[in-house]
């Protein structure tokens, strides 16, 4: 094998934004989980990954092999004894917690690109243990809806902005095409690779990232600075080509 790890964002690289990952897709993960360590990073929590991704893969998939880092690298789940088990959580405190959503609804006052007042599809600020998000139009929003809200970024430069200045203690990355994910400071993707290889005592320069997003401002491109070879992919059929020339090496 060229790799002795591989590592997958989850959003359009091994499904379409928010879906299941398709019956091929975890077919793929499969063999490829037969030969080594996989890992599935999002900035998604927890449970939707493992709705999306885990549940889905065959029966009979070496689950042990697999690797979950939900918020952004904030956390890391390993699969032991038909359990998932954390290996380490970045949680943010209560007072944290309090900060933070007040900075989120300074910003949205200040630059007055959400109406609070307008319904939502589900939450518009989520707690999620390591992370906090807050999505424009709410957590559950049809992807239809959420392409139009800010097609030319402007709403997301100005609240980005905003955000900055009110929570300069934390990190702040963009999330989709409405959300914004909030950790405590140094936690990103990047922090995510560096900690899977010292768990899986594999050195960085033997892992592959796979992203849509590694492109400059995505959300993929901060693992470029740990030295880690990456795959870039636009949609999740291209993973697929990837994983199979993968499992050819
Ligand atoms: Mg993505």
């Amino acid at each position: 094998m060229k790799y002795r790890a591989y590592i997958f964002d989850l959003d359009e690289t091994l499904a379409e934004s928010k879906q299941p990952i398709s019956e091929r897709m975890g077919g793929a993960l499969a063999l490829l989980l037969a030969q080594g360590p996989v890992a599935v990073i999002s900035g998604g929590k927890l449970s939707i990954i493992l709705a999306n991704v885990a549940n889905r893969l065959p029966e009979g998939t070496r689950m042990e092999n697999l690797y979950i880092l939900p918020t952004c690298g904030a956390a890391l789940y390993q699969h032991r004894n038909d359990s998932w088990q954390s290996v380490y959580a970045e949680l943010l405190s209560d007072i944290d917690v309090e900060v933070i959503e007040r900075g989120i609804l300074r910003a949205i006052e200040k630059t007055g690109v959400i109406d609070l007042n307008e319904p939502s599809h589900g939450e518009r600020i989520e707690r999620r243990g390591s992370q906090i998000t807050l999505s424009a139009l709410g957590q559950e929003a049809p992807l239809s809806e959420k392409v139009l809200w800010d097609p030319e970024r402007t709403k997301r430069n100005m609240l980005m902005k905003a955000l900055v200045d009110e929570l300069p203690q934390f990190s702040i990355k963009m999330g989709g095409t409405t959300s914004f994910d909030i950790t405590k400071p140094g936690i990103d993707k990047a922090y995510g690779v560096r900690k899977l290889s010292e768990h899986l005592s594999v050195p960085i320069s033997d892992m592959v990232y796979v992203g849509d997003a590694l492109f400059p401002g995505g959300n993929d491109a901060v693992v470029k600075e740990t030295g880690i070879h990456t795959e870039a992919v636009t949609n999740p059929d291209e993973t697929l080509t990837r994983i199979e020339a993968f499992l050819r090496t």
